[in-house]
């Protein structure tokens, strides 16, 4: 039976023009692991409810976390998260689940990181543990993105490039930056393998996103070299 928390939006950041960043106080401590995710569950007057995961962005508190919610036009749930949801608010959510998408925090293997969309939110509580807990071990990012004023978290991943952290790849998938000398277009194969660590450095691969992003990136990994036992995958839907 799930265990629901009343916690308390502490604060609503406009990451982008569709995505907001909310911090959640919780009630009690709680210990997230990296690439988790909750359930929020909005709850109407007349008593009808309903839930939509979303992953933790940050897990390095025990009394708070953090989620990024991309607005979906016609959907349900997030057009009230990313538009209405102000700090103060009570919200309610899930204990932290899902056991296979996450980083062992502190391992020194490898990880190579690919997101899609909104699919960079787990990763980048990864990414956050790291900086934290295992600074040393090698971390790379291939994040797929329609436009640059899509791009989530821009300031701490140009942070971490200036300051040789990881490599952080972007790939416009609409509309490149005037400066780009690679024109906006979808992610290839061919690209993937490129950008991405070796298979003899035996990474773990985390990758998340739409579910064709994840199937097609999935595949063509292991069509690079890399073995299928440790990729991990998580899909966001459509
Ligand atoms: C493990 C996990 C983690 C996730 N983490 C995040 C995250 O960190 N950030 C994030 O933004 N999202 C995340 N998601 C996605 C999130 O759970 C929601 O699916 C998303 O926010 C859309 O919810 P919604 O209620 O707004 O849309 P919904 O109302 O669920 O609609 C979703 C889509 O389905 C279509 N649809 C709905 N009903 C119908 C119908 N009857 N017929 C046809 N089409 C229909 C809508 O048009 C819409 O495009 C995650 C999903 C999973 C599974």
């Amino acid at each position: 039976m799930t265990t629901w928390h009343l916690t308390t939006v502490t604060s609503v950041v406009d990451i982008t023009p569709s995505a907001r960043t909310l911090r959640l106080a919780l009630p009690e401590p709680v210990h997230a692991l990296p690439g988790q995710h909750v359930d929020i569950r909005l709850t109407a007057e007349d008593g009808y409810s309903t839930a939509r995961a979303y992953s933790l962005s940050d897990v390095r508190e025990t009394r708070s976390v953090e989620v990024t919610v991309e607005r979906l036009e016609d959907g349900e749930v997030s057009p009230y998260l990313v538009d209405v949801v102000e700090a103060g608010d009570p919200l309610e959510i899930s204990d932290p689940h899902g056991f296979w998408f996450t980083w062992p925090s502190g391992d020194d293997r490898p990880v190579q990181l690919i997101g899609g969309g909104s699919g960079v939110a787990p990763l980048m509580s990864m990414i956050r543990a790291r900086e934290v807990e295992a600074p040393h071990t090698p971390f790379s990012l291939v994040y797929s993105v329609r436009s640059p004023e899509r791009v989530y978290y821009r300031d701490e991943m140009a942070l971490l490039t200036e300051h040789r952290r990881m490599d952080v790849h972007l790939i416009h998938t609409r509309v490149a930056p005037a400066d780009s000398p690679r024109p906006a277009g979808r992610l290839s194969a061919a690209e993937l393998a490129e950008l991405t660590m070796d298979p003899a450095r035996d990474p773990t691969v985390y990758i998340c996103g739409p579910n064709r992003f994840v199937e097609n990136c999935a595949q063509w990994m292991v069509d690079a070299g890399h073995d299928r036992a440790p990729i991990r995958t998580e899909r966001f839907g459509e």
